[in-house]
C-alpha cells in the first residue's frame, strides 16, 4: 500500500478551469455516476475519513476538487453525474466543464472511473470511457460495493466488462472493490501508481514476455 496517498489534502474547488491549481505536475481524476460510491473509494484509499465530504458540501457538487498528495502530484474529485432530474441547462454545463477539463488539463495522467458493480457501464461511463479513448487516457474501473454480490456473482461482472470492453484500444485495466470491506486497495494503489510515473520511465519499462 502506498502511504502517501494518506497525506492527501483539501486544495480548492473550482467551476471551471480558471482557479484551478497551476497545470503542472501530475493529476489523477476520479469520475464517477453519482452514487455509485466514488466518495467513499477516494475516503478509503486516503484512508481519510472526511475527505471526499467536502466534494459533497452544497455548492461544490458541480465542481472540481483539487486534493494535494505531495508537490507534484493531486487527485481531483469530477462532479458526479446522473441523477434524472438534474435540469438541462446542469446537465450541458456538467458536459462543458468535463469536456475541457478532460481535453485542456496538460497534468492530467489518468482517470479512475468508479462504478456501482451491479450497474456497470451505464451512459455515464460510456461517455467517460469514449472521452478517454478519444484522448488517449489511461483508465482504471472500480467496480465498487462488491460486497454487494457475492464472490462468484462479483467476478461474472468484472468478466463481462472486461469482454465489453475487450475492443477498446487504450491502457484500461478493471479490477473489483470494496469502500466497505476494504478489499482491492492495493491494486487502486498500484495504477495510480502508475498513472503517476513519470513518462519517460514509464516509456523506459522492460518489456515482460
Ligand atoms: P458518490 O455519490 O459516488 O460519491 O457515492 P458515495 O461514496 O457517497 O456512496 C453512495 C452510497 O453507497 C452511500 O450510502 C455509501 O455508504 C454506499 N457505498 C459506497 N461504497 C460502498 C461499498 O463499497 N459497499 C457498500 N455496501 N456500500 C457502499
Amino acid at each position: 500500500m502506498n502511504p502517501v496517498y494518506h497525506q492527501a489534502k483539501f486544495i480548492n474547488s473550482s467551476p471551471d478551469l480558471k482557479d484551478t491549481p497551476e497545470d503542472q505536475g501530475r493529476e489523477v481524476a476520479f469520475a464517477g455516476r453519482s452514487n455509485a460510491g466514488k466518495s467513499s473509494a477516494i475516503n478509503t484509499l486516503t484512508r481519510q475519513h472526511g475527505l471526499a465530504r467536502i466534494s459533497k458540501t452544497p455548492g461544490r457538487t458541480q465542481m472540481l476538487n483539487f486534493f494535494e498528495i505531495n508537490a507534484t502530484e493531486r487527485f481531483v474529485d469530477l462532479p458526479g453525474y446522473g441523477y434524472a432530474k438534474v435540469p438541462i441547462a446542469v446537465k450541458k454545463k456538467w458536459h462543458e466543464l468535463m469536456e475541457k477539463y478532460l481535453t485542456q488539463r496538460k497534468s492530467l495522467c489518468g482517470i479512475v472511473l468508479v462504478m456501482d458493480v451491479r450497474h456497470p457501464l451505464t451512459e455515464f461511463d460510456w461517455q467517460m470511457i469514449e472521452w478517454c479513448q478519444h484522448t488517449g487516457l489511461p483508465l482504471h474501473i472500480l467496480l465498487t460495493k462488491a460486497d454487494k454480490l457475492n464472490y462468484g456473482a462479483a467476478k461474472n461482472t468484472l468478466m463481462q466488462v472486461q469482454k465489453e470492453l475487450g475492443d477498446i484500444n487504450f491502457p484500461l485495466t478493471i479490477q473489483l472493490f470494496s469502500s466497505l470491506k476494504k478489499t482491492g486497495i492495493d491494486e487502486v494503489h498500484k495504477a495510480i501508481d502508475l498513472f503517476f510515473m513519470p513518462v519517460d520511465e514509464f516509456e523506459s519499462e522492460p518489456e515482460v514476455e
